[in-house]
Formats: structure tokens, C-alpha cells, sequence
């Protein structure tokens, strides 16, 4: 039995911290939906507002996490930042190798892994994202990039407590086309096999696995029923008040 954990990825948004904030405030006046004990819940917020909004998210019980982290140490890498400063700011949460990043910036299978190795070394908590494209998919070729994406992380992770996978279909973010349960389920349950076989099967049982991809309060309950779908990465719906509605169907 595994924990659930729910992840709200709020990306470039909102416009304004005040808007940010009247959000988290929304949140606060929803009775207390967050049990510790069956759901861990991390926000992601724009990296500039991380520690201004730190307490309020962790008032609320939750925790916080980067979008983003270098792959670099300390040094001459503008606009970077590392997993050291993090673990130094009191964020032990990070997003790797999100859909976005893969895409709108180029970034690859060796610069998350290479990002992962570093996170480990600094104790962060990762919450890797994979997942294939529409053309991937109708190519019957899901199972294979998902290995491919996860093969080139699997020798940096020592510590596999602090690793989480995000599977987010690249087909169903942003898209209103979320996966149906079954097609989650099915393609969950070969991260879990694959990491059986690669890693060990006590660590593809204890291995927190969520889906991300058009996530809403109104389609999670039936996602939730599946038993390799341990919670959620939310985007667009992350920025309502009704997030806590996901929260407390997953807890
Ligand atoms: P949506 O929930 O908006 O589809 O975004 C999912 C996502 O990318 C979360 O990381």
C-alpha cells in the first residue's frame, strides 16, 4: 500500500503573485482536506515566487517544489540554479524532465539524468515526468520511449525514496484529452514491471507512480480506482480553488 501524492504544477502562471496568493488564500477557507498520513500534496509555483509563497503552501500542509532544477554545482551558469540551493532554501521537492522542458527547451534523456544525479547528492526529492507524444503513442510506441526515458535516469538513483514518476502523456496536457483509466493503468503498470526488472521488485513496489495529463476534479475518482495510479500531476486545474476537490477525492 502506498501513499498517494498529488503534485500541483502551476507552470507560468498565475499572471501576478497577488492573484498566486488569493488562490492559496481560496484554498485555506476549504475545510482541512489534507491527511498527512494518506496523501502527500507539493505545489509548483513560478521559481521567482518559491520562497515568498513557501509558508502559506506549507500552511496548508503542503510542500513545495522547483519546476526546474541545473544540472550544474555552483558556477558561472546564468539564469541556472542547482539542487544545492534548493536543499538550501528548505525545498526538497523538484520536478525533472517535465513534458515542456522537453520539448520547448531542448532538454534530453542525459540532461535529466544528469539532473537526477545531482539531486540525489543534495537529498532533493524528484518527481521525474515521462510520457510519449500522440505519434508515439498511434505508433504503438508508448512502453518503449517510457523505458528509453527511464533507462537513461535508472544508474544516477541511489536512494529510490526519493524518487517519484510522473507518467503525463505529452497528448493529454493541456489538451482537455485525458487518458481513460484503463490506458493509464495499462501503461503505469509497465513503468512498474520495467522498473521490476531493471531495478528490483521491492523498489517498483514501494515506487510512488502518478498520472498527469487533463487531470480534474470531475474525471480523478475513477482514475484514482486504479491501482498502479498512486495520485497526480495537475496542471491547469491546480490553478482553481477546486484543486482541493482532487486532493481530498485522492485522500
Ligand atoms: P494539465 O493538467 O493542464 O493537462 O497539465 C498537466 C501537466 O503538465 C502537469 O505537469
Amino acid at each position: 500500500s502506498r501513499k498517494y501524492i498529488v503534485g500541483g504544477n502551476w507552470k507560468c502562471n498565475p499572471a501576478t503573485m497577488k492573484e498566486a496568493n488569493s488562490l492559496l488564500k481560496e484554498w485555506k477557507k476549504s475545510p482541512p482536506l489534507v491527511d498527512p498520513s494518506k496523501v502527500d500534496v507539493v505545489i509548483c509555483p513560478p521559481a521567482l515566487w518559491m520562497s515568498s509563497l513557501g509558508e502559506s503552501i506549507e500552511g496548508l500542509g503542503m510542500k513545495t517544489c522547483a519546476q526546474n532544477v541545473g544540472k550544474n554545482d555552483a558556477g558561472a551558469f546564468t539564469g541556472e540554479w542547482t539542487a544545492a540551493n534548493l536543499q538550501d532554501l528548505g525545498i526538497t521537492w523538484t520536478l525533472v524532465g517535465h513534458s515542456e522542458r522537453r520539448t520547448k527547451y531542448g532538454e534530453k534523456d542525459e540532461d535529466c539524468a544528469e539532473k537526477v544525479a545531482k539531486c540525489q547528492e543534495a537529498g532533493l526529492g524528484v518527481i521525474l515526468c515521462i510520457g510519449e507524444t500522440l505519434d508515439e503513442r498511434e505508433g504503438g510506441k508508448t512502453d518503449e520511449v517510457n523505458k528509453r526515458q527511464l533507462a537513461a535516469v535508472l544508474p544516477k538513483v541511489k536512494d529510490w525514496s526519493k524518487i517519484v514518476i510522473a507518467y503525463e502523456p505529452v497528448w493529454a496536457i493541456g489538451t482537455g484529452k485525458v487518458a481513460t483509466p484503463d490506458q493509464a493503468e495499462e501503461t503505469q503498470a509497465a513503468i512498474r514491471n520495467y522498473i521490476k526488472g531493471a531495478v528490483s521488485a521491492d523498489v517498483a513496489d514501494k515506487l510512488q507512480i502518478q498520472y498527469g495529463g487533463s487531470v480534474t476534479p470531475d474525471n480523478c475518482a475513477e482514475l484514482i480506482t486504479k491501482p498502479n495510479i498512486d495520485g497526480f500531476l495537475v496542471g491547469g486545474a491546480s490553478l482553481k480553488p477546486t484543486f482541493m476537490d482532487i486532493v481530498s477525492t485522492v485522500g
